[in-house]
């Protein structure tokens, strides 16, 4: 339980050394970027199964070739560049759908599980033939260990409901939402989690709105019969 110690420094390091090498590409490669958006500040959780795992990532960012570089040359240098900071490099060429600008793609590899992919534009067609995009990210890291969650105790009980009220024939006393358990979320295989659909995120029961009882004044006649024994 709790955080992993050194989890978070370590993926903040990594997070360092990948935007340090995406800077140095970009600089060289198309000079005079606005490296101000380059989105590096905060890892984000990429997937949400327990424990969530985080990841520092900059996704297409995108620089324009000098006109006297042509695609073929940034490419090259680009394979160097990773070659001598010690990435392992391949290249690609994408052609994601007919008709439409072939993309020359250098992907790198760091041991570290960093990777750094750049698509350059090969010839004309719909995208600028200018166009270079960089995309960066650290490997995704549980920053904590799996926690089980606790369903949590009701509001009110049988013993401590008020006076003129009863309990929430909804959530039974709990208060928060009975679906998910106030967590606004449930467990879904694919994704890691879901938004709950009993409470829409809001985490109370949408009954009683989280007081866990209702005043027997404010009953509905369709709400009173959850309660047969008021009219005995
Ligand atoms: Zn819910
Ligand atoms: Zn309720």
């Amino acid at each position: 339980m709790g955080p992993i110690p050194g989890a978070r420094e370590e993926l903040d390091r990594l997070g360092r050394a990948l935007r340090s090498q995406l800077t140095l590409m970009i600089d060289d490669l198309t000079p005079g970027s606005d490296l101000s958006l380059l989105f590096l500040n905060e890892p984000r959780v990429v997937d949400w199964h327990e424990p969530p795992r985080y990841q520092y990532a900059a996704e297409f960012f995108t620089g324009r070739r000098p006109a006297h570089v042509s695609a073929t040359d940034l490419v090259s240098r680009a394979a160097a560049l990773l070659t001598s900071a010690g990435w392992r490099q391949s290249t690609t060429t994408s052609r994601e759908d007919p008709g439409r600008t072939p993309r020359i793609v250098v992907t790198g590899r760091h041991d570290n599980g960093c990777t750094i992919e750049i698509r350059v534009a090969d010839g004309n067609g719909p995208v600028p033939p200018s166009k270079v995009s960089f995309s960066g990210r650290t490997p995704a890291m549980a920053l904590r260990e799996p926690e089980e969650f606790r369903w949590p105790e009701p509001i009110r009980t049988a013993e401590t409901v008020t006076s003129g009220y009863v309990l929430c024939y909804e959530c039974d006393g709990l208060g928060r939402c009975p679906g998910c358990g106030g967590r606004g979320w449930v467990p879904d295989e694919t994704h890691g989690r879901k938004n709950c659909r009993a409470c829409h995120r809001t985490r109370v029961c949408l009954i009683c709105r989280g007081a866990a009882e209702l005043p027997v004044s404010d009953l509905s006649s369709y709400q009173r019969g959850y309660y047969p024994e008021l009219d005995r």
